[in-house]
Order: C-alpha cells, then structure tokens, then sequence
C-alpha cells in the first residue's frame, strides 16, 4: 500500500498532524496529476503517491518505499527510458544539493519532465509531470515560426528578384531604345560599350564581330580593362563552335576558350562567358564577359543571366543595321564595281553644290568613257569587258580615297565628285586617273588582256556653269571633245 507509513511522511513534519489531517494530505498527494518521489540523502525512496505509476508506466514491483534509487534508475535503464549514462549523470546532480530537472521519453511516446528539488535534509523530492501535450505544442509552435521564417524569407527572395528583373527590364528596354537609334555599326558598337560596363559593373568583356570572309572575328569593342584583340579565330571559341553560350568555370568540368588561353595580356579567368552573337539564325559575332576571380559565384550567375539577354538584343540590333547597311548599298552601289551608282552621284552632287553655293568654294567634276569598249566586247567577250570594268572600278577606289565620289554612271561610262577642286586640280587628277587606268594589266585566264584606256573630261564649279546640270553637259562636251582629240586624253570644258 503506497503511502501507508505515516512515519516516513511525519519525518518531514515538524508538529505531529493528527490522524485525519495525514489522511487528507495522502490523499491529495495520490490525486494530484503529478507523480511525486521522495529520495533520502543516502538515496533511499522514503515516500511516493500513487500517481507515479501511472505517469512513469511502472508495474508494481518496479518502486517501493526503501527501494535504492540505483535500483530504480536501473529499472528506468532496463526499460530503455534513459541511457546508463543518463543514469551516471542523474545521480552525479543529486550529490550537488541544486535543483535540476529533464525530460524522460517514454517507450509509449509520453514526455515526462523530471524536476528534482533539494530538501532540508539533504534529500531531494522529485516531481514527475507528463509534458507530452506541452512539448509539442512548443514543437509545433516552433515548426510554425519555422515555416513562417522561410515563407517570409522566400517572399523577401522573390520580391528582391522581381525587383532585379524589374530593373534589368527598364535598362534592356533603354539599351533597345539606343540600339535602333544607332545608324552605323560603329555607333552601335559605342552604345554597347557604354552599356555593358553600366548594366554589368566590375565586368569585362570584348565583342567581336565575322569579317567580310568569315574566316576570322574582328575585335568592334569592349568595356571595362578588356584587351580587344584584333582578330580571333571562330575555331578558338568553344562557344562559337557548340552553337550556344558557354560558360568557362575553373572549378567546374569545362574548358578554356582558346581566344582566352592565348589571349596577349597574361591573366587568371575563374568565371568567363562567350555568348554567339545569333540574328535571324546566322551567327553574326561573339560576346565575352570575364568577372574578376574574387566574385561570388552567384553574382557571376546572375550576371551572366544578364549578359546572355544583352547578347539577344544586340544581336537583333547588328543585324537591324546591317540589314540596313545591306539596303542603303544596293540602293547607292553599283553591283559590278562596286562603285557608288548614277543616283548616289547625281545627290552628292546636289548636296556639294549647295554648300560650295552658300560657302563660295569650288567643286569639280570628271566624266570619263572607255575608248573603242565595243571593239574590245566583239573581240574578247563579255565576260573580259565586265572584268575590266571592275579593274577601273578598283583604280578609281585606289586614286579617289580622300572624300571623292567616284561612280559609274552606266556601261562603260563614269564619273567622279571631286568637292573643293578647281580647274586646274581637277585637270591634274583626271591625267593621274588617265595614267593609272592606262598601266593597269589585266590577266584573263592563261592570257593578259590588251590595255584600254579612257577618255576624260573636267568640269568646275563655278566656271562651266552654275547649276549642276550645267556642269554635267559641260563635262560630257569636254569627254566628247577628248575622244575627238584622239581618245586617252583629259579635256577641260574649256576646251570644249
Ligand atoms: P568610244 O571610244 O567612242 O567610246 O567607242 P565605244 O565602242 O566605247 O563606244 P560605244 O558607246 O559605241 O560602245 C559602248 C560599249 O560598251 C557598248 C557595250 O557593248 C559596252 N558595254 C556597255 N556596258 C557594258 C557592260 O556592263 N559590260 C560590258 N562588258 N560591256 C559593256
Ligand atoms: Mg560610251
Ligand atoms: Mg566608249
């Protein structure tokens, strides 16, 4: 019968209660919702209420009054409540003469708080209270805040990347507005530079764009201390030859891009990207973006997100301008030579003498013709005659190479803008034209096609006439003049 010898309950009383007093107080003790253990200063159980069996799940041979708490904590061990170390340490804090307490978990998942308090006698009474409830409403309390934490830290994250997107978006859509104001590829290619080293700071990088030939990339430009190479080869970028961005990580499985590894300026790159400059399916150029070694690596990422939207717009704005350029030629060039067509010459023209007008300065203009040009069809072909019309094509490039407007004016007939020159620098050009044409040897296959030569007439702002017109017929009298003085000769309007 637990609770049945008054002595040891009396032990701790300081008057005697009587009878019916002791009673109620054992009764009180075995109702209340916690078990309560007394242990004597030598460790022996000297009381405990009738609760404890039921908190702790003990059968009712495991505690009795007398008992050794090493018995009782050995129990506890066997049962598997805690640990033989748990025990050593258990009975270690009850020499300590201090309160302490922990929490026991039993094998039917119950929690029970032990709280160990010292009496005046150097014993300690021991309460055992069934937590369980408690623990886990902390449990999930603290898995609610837990939740809470990360919910609000993945709000914050995404509102931070929203906000980034938002500001890439606002800078994208101004590079864009810039891009298709850009009228030449060299604009655009300054545009770029400014951009990049504002969207992408601390980076830097290099765009090159394909040659003419497509055998090599010419360095167009570049932004922050990137050295612009003059050429690489499309072969040395893995890039270019996989067809997509690539990105180079030093501490990752990839490889060096060998425009980098033999780049002239000797450097360590950690984190590198080439992104192919595509527009409408044909690579047109490369974009590199090196970050220096000491950025973190998800900064890097983030940047190279950027660089490879950058990469999609300038792509479109290449080939915008090159489209352009591409029209612009085909309405101004003439396709055989190459040379500015009859409508670019006749709108430079009206262009010089509006300025030469207004600023009272001279012009002048060549009109010239290969001589016998039927004869030399009838007797080599056509093909012969075309190829010597693209080598007076080339001559004329080679001689008019300081703000001069040569063209063809059609068939074997040409002209020349010459803005600023009199007569008589004009009369000098022509005979170094005349000449220049006249030394020219031209291979036709195995053979080398007989000379031809040209006949030239010059006519000049404002002494053969004041409106343009005026000054064309004055220069085709002149030609006309050349051909009857014999032909491969320059004639002056003049003399016409
Ligand atoms: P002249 O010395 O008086 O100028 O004699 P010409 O034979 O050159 O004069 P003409 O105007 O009678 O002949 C011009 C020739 O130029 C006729 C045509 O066969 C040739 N020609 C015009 N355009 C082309 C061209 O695009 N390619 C070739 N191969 N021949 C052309
Ligand atoms: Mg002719
Ligand atoms: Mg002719």
């Amino acid at each position: 019968m637990v609770l049945e010898t008054p002595s040891a309950f009396e032990r701790h009383e300081a008057a005697a209660p009587n009878d019916a007093l002791l009673a109620q107080m054992r009764d009180v003790l075995n109702q209340m919702e916690q078990g309560i253990l007394v242990w004597s200063s030598d460790g022996v159980c000297t009381l405990h209420n009738e609760r404890i069996f039921q908190v702790l799940e003990l059968g009712p041979h495991d505690l009795c009054v007398g008992m050794t708490r090493e018995a009782f904590l050995s129990i506890t061990v066997a049962q598997g409540v805690i640990t033989a170390d748990r025990k050593a340490e258990v009975q270690q804090l009850f020499t300590t003469g201090q309160p302490f307490h922990f929490d026991r978990d039993m094998a039917s998942g119950k929690v029970i708080n032990s709280f160990a308090r010292p009496l005046r006698d150097g014993g300690y009474v021991v309460t055992f209270t069934d937590v369980t409830q408690f623990r886990r409403d902390a449990a999930d309390l603290a898995a609610a805040k837990h939740q809470a934490e990360e919910a609000e830290q993945q709000a914050k994250a995404m509102l931070a990347k929203e906000q980034q997107w938002r500001t890439e978006a606002k800078a994208l859509a101004e590079l864009d507005e810039w891009l298709q104001c850009c009228k030449s590829l060299e604009e655009l290619f300054t545009v770029v530079s400014k951009f990049m080293t504002k969207a992408l700071p601390n980076t830097q990088g290099e765009l090159y764009i394909y040659s003419n030939s497509r055998d090599v990339l010419d360095g167009a430009c570049s932004w922050g201390d990137a050295h612009l190479q003059e050429h690489i080869a499309p072969d040395s970028c893995w890039a270019l030859r996989r067809g997509r961005g690539y990105r180079f990580d030093a501490d990752g499985f990839s490889f060096e891009c060998g425009h980098v590894r033999d780049h002239p300026i000797l450097r360590t790159v950690e984190d590198a990207l080439c992104i192919p400059i595509v527009a409408h399916g044909d690579t047109v150029g490369l974009l590199h973006v090196t970050y220096p070694p000491e950025t973190p690596k998800d900064a890097a990422e983030k940047g190279f997100e950027l660089a490879l939207q950058c990469g999609e717009h300038i792509s479109l704005a290449i080939a915008n301008v090159k489209l352009r350029d591409e029209l612009h030629d085909q309405s101004t060039r003439d396709p055989l030579t190459r040379l500015f067509n009859r409508r670019y010459f006749l709108e430079a023209l009206r262009a010089e003498h509006t300025m030469a007008a207004r600023k009272n300065t001279p012009f002048s203009i060549l009109s010239f013709d290969a001589d016998k040009f039927k004869a030399f069809n009838d007797n080599h072909g056509h093909d012969a005659g075309d190829m010597v019309l693209r080598a007076i094509g080339d001559k004329m490039q080679e001689v008019f190479r300081n703000g001069e407007t040569p063209c063809r004016f059609g068939g074997e007939e040409f002209s020349v803008l010459l803005p600023g020159a009199d007569q008589a620098t004009a009369a000098n050009m022509a005979e170094a034209l005349r000449l220049a044409i006249e030394d020219t040897s031209i291979r036709y296959g195995a053979a080398t096609l007989p000379r031809v030569t040209v006949s030239i007439g010059t006519a000049s702002y404002p002494d053969h006439g004041e409106l343009p017109q005026d000054l064309l017929t004055a220069a085709d009298r002149a030609l006309y003049a050349a051909k009857a003085a014999g032909r491969n000769c320059v004639r002056g309007a003049d003399h016409a």
